[in-house]
């Protein structure tokens, strides 16, 4: 299996990320992509991808919750700076946040935009965060429409039009805890989409799924989700496990 977005870098695993990483490990997640978020966290983002090599992945990409007007160009500039200095598997994450401060819609949008195009022209795909913003998401991706875009709507949780609309425009679904919520509402359409489209991720520490939800979440309650999957898909576990794995692993270019 492999989680598609979590991060293991943050403070919040600081007193036992070997345990938590050993206990992935060892329910069989062969592959972590680390998402960006801003420029305090980068050097130790990028640490944890040298202590695994082929384990570890790092994305680059600013975060829209750390756009912020003082800051955003600067953190713009290091992102391209980063990017341009080595190849990275994805960028991310990346989109707009109106849940957290809808006064920077603006600028969120032009960080979102300006990510895109690099995107574009590197060839690589984006991991993309959206929270009370699919319409707005959605406006950018038909004005950026191109070939080359694609990638991952991250921790997707809207109904089945914006599900559709996203696949429509060349991107998987990233499923994570929510499918596990007695409310998340996903796992009532999910099966209309094809399991192609989606990836799994627990985006570590949050959203942890049922049994631990409101608790910490890591990478090793990715079974749970998968678990999810085969009821949703009535499939074997190992058949969700080689199809997911299959997709993140064509996105990613790994
Ligand atoms: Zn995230």
């Amino acid at each position: 299996m492999i989680d598609t977005h979590t991060h293991l870098y943050t403070e919040e695993f600081d007193n036992d990320r070997d345990e938590v990483i050993q206990r992935a490990l060892s329910k069989g997640i062969t592959q972590f992509y680390l998402p960006a978020i801003n420029s305090e966290t980068h050097d130790k983002m990028l640490e944890l991808e040298a202590q695994f090599p082929g384990k570890m992945f790092a994305m680059m990409g600013l975060h829209p919750c750390y756009v912020k007007a003082d800051t955003w160009t600067e953190e713009l500039e290091l992102v391209k700076s980063h990017l341009n200095k080595r190849s990275f598997p994805a960028i991310g994450e990346i989109g707009i946040d109106l849940y957290w401060d809808n006064s920077t819609l603006e600028i969120q949008t032009k960080a979102f935009e300006q990510q895109i195009d690099w995107a574009i022209a590197m060839d690589l795909p984006i991991v993309i965060h959206t929270r009370e913003s699919f319409d707005e998401v959605f406006e950018v991706l038909e004005r950026k429409k191109h070939p080359k875009l694609r990638g991952i709507f991250h921790c997707f949780s809207g109904d089945l039009e914006q599900a559709n609309r996203a696949v429509g425009l060349g991107f998987s679904l990233g499923i994570g805890g929510v499918v596990t919520f007695k409310n998340g509402k996903i796992d009532q359409f999910l099966k209309e989409i094809p399991l192609e489209k989606i990836v799994l991720e627990t985006d570590s520490p949050y959203l942890a799924p049922v049994p631990h939800r409101g608790k910490r979440n890591e990478s090793s309650y990715l079974d749970l989700i998968a678990g999810k999957l085969v009821n949703i898909y009535s499939k074997d576990f190992s058949e969700i496990d080689r199809i997911t794995t299959e997709n993140a692993l064509k996105i990613f270019g790994k």
